[in-house]
């Protein structure tokens, strides 16, 4: 097959033509190395990759293939992993200095599942440091640029997993989402990138920022792609105590059933000032799309969303300081060269290893669970996160899907926010209340802004009901096919 036919087909139509005999996962895996060789330079997506291991593993694909052992449905199809996955004897940075010379000893166990299922293991993907971020600005090895233009953020933390894709550089990857870190890059690259409901998808292997919040999830360009990634990665797993046993349906199976007669619910509290009138634009005429094939579309409200963002930067950074206690210097962190002793070693080492965001957010959590301040301000974002989740249970009853904006706005530039903290954080204020009550969401691509910046759109689905959700966003997805589209580079 040629190069530029590979690079732009979707891991369906490669997993098709591997198993039609009219290419070999070692033809796939050159072309998008080749692809990486020629566009990364300009993106910066990937940290690290290593073209032998990869033609390693396609070979050995190409054997099991001939031998009629193939594993499933994405042996030989190359998936790349966010620099916060750990894959066996590969480094592991998570975007920060401190782990700059780390070599993950084990596998995560996705990688594990991804392995298993015959996939080519293909490269870290830059992020912002410890997915704290929403630009991958904070990158201690430097931003990625959006592949539609590249002035512009990807978004983030996990930009470089969905511009990689936008790119054409690799057909699936995986991210992580603690406030939208799969959802939001997604829709600024104008790629589909799910978050699945916390407890589908085993942390174990993961970097973890926010334990609580915290789910790996995939990017691809259709919704069918990314029911073939989740299905493969989900699923019940002793070594995460808050994995969830819960039945893994064929979702590739469930798309072919439509969801009908469907209701959709419209949060008001999402459609108010702040959003961009190209954003609200496109958003709108997905939702009447859905209407002109018979979807009812219904009004619903989620009063405490205005109280998601605070309540999100008192839990996520309580549990960031708490979880990044671990890198002291003395175990497998990189040490001060300055250190004199043993409080010097904690203090350089972090000092010296962290990022300005990291720093501020290991302080602000570590406040937040101070004696004398645990109760005025853990304990009630606590109380706060359990009306956010009672709020959508409420509003489920009426709908099976709610549908919002993904972002504010399309990509924003290098710079335009990174002095403004605030400014930054409320980048994520339509995917943040997803997380606190622990629902699966999904970012699909919507439209275009006049000036060729992609526009996403998110739908929200109930606990362990990814299927349903999945069906919804395919139905637009297969129509549209947006995510298809690939920029000029
Ligand atoms: N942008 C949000 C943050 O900075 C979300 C990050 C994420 O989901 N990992 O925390």
């Amino acid at each position: 097959m040629d190069f530029s036919k590979i690079v732009s087909s979707t891991a369906y139509e490669l997993s098709k033509a591997l198993s039609d005999g009219a290419t070999t996962s070692t033809e796939i895996t050159s072309a998008f190395i080749d692809r990486i060789q020629k566009v990364d330079g300009q993106v910066h997506a990937f940290l690290y990759h290593d073209p032998e291991d990869m033609l390693a593993q396609a070979k050995e694909s190409d054997l099991r293939r001939s031998q009629n052992l193939t594993l499933g449905p994405l042996d030989g199809v190359p998936v790349g992993l966010k620099d916060v996955i750990a894959v066996e004897g590969q480094p592991l940075t998570a975007a920060s200095k401190i782990l700059e010379n780390y070599i993950s000893p084990y596998n995560a166990t996705v990688t594990r599942k991804l392995k298993e299922s015959g996939a080519v293991i293909s490269g870290r993907l830059n992020l912002d440091e410890f997915a704290m971020g929403s630009s991958t600005e904070n990158s201690a090895y430097g931003a990625t640029k959006n592949p539609w233009d590249l002035d512009r953020v990807p978004g983030g933390s996990s930009g470089g997993s969905a511009a990689a894709v936008a790119a054409r550089e690799i057909p699936l990857t995986l991210g992580s989402d603690t406030g939208g870190s799969i959802r939001q890059p997604a829709s600024l690259c104008g790629v589909v990138g799910m978050k699945p409901t916390y407890g589908m998808v085993s942390r174990f292997g993961l970097a973890a920022f926010a334990s609580s919040l915290d789910q790996i999830g995939p990017f691809a360009q259709s919704v069918e792609d990314v029911a073939l990634l989740l299905e493969i990665i989900s699923g019940h797993d002793p070594l995460d105590s808050t994995s969830y046993p819960v039945e893994i349906p064929r979702y590739s199976e469930v798309l072919k059933e439509d969801c009908q007669p469907c209701k959709i619910g419209l949060p008001s509290e999402f459609f108010g000032p702040g959003m961009d009138d190209e954003v609200r634009k496109s958003v709108e005429l997905a939702i009447e799309f859905y209407k002109s094939i018979g979807f009812e579309i219904i009004d619903v409200s989620l009063p405490s969303t205005d109280l998601s963002v605070s309540v999100y930067y008192v839990i996520a950074t309580a549990e960031a300081s708490s979880n990044l206690a671990r890198y002291d210097g003395i175990r497998y962190t990189s040490r001060s060269q300055r250190a004199e002793n043993a409080i010097d070693i904690y203090s350089k080492s972090r000092g010296e290893g962290f990022g300005e965001e990291v720093k501020r957010r290991c302080i602000l959590g570590a406040y937040a669970l101070s004696s004398g301040y645990y109760d005025a301000y853990y304990l009630r974002a606590q109380k706060t996160r359990t009306l956010i989740r009672k709020d959508f249970e409420k509003a489920f009853q009426k709908v099976d899907v709610i549908l919002t904006p993904t972002s504010p706005t399309p990509a924003f530039k290098f710079g335009e926010k990174s002095d403004d903290p605030i400014s930054m954080y409320l980048s994520d204020i339509y995917t943040i209340s997803t997380n606190l009550a622990g629902l699966p969401g999904i970012s699909v691509p919507c439209g275009f802004s006049d000036s060729g910046l992609p526009i996403g759109m998110q739908l929200i689905g109930q606990a362990f009901e990814e299927g349903p959700l999945l069906s919804v966003a395919h139905q637009f997805d297969r129509e549209h096919r947006l995510g298809r589209q690939a920029p000029n580079l």
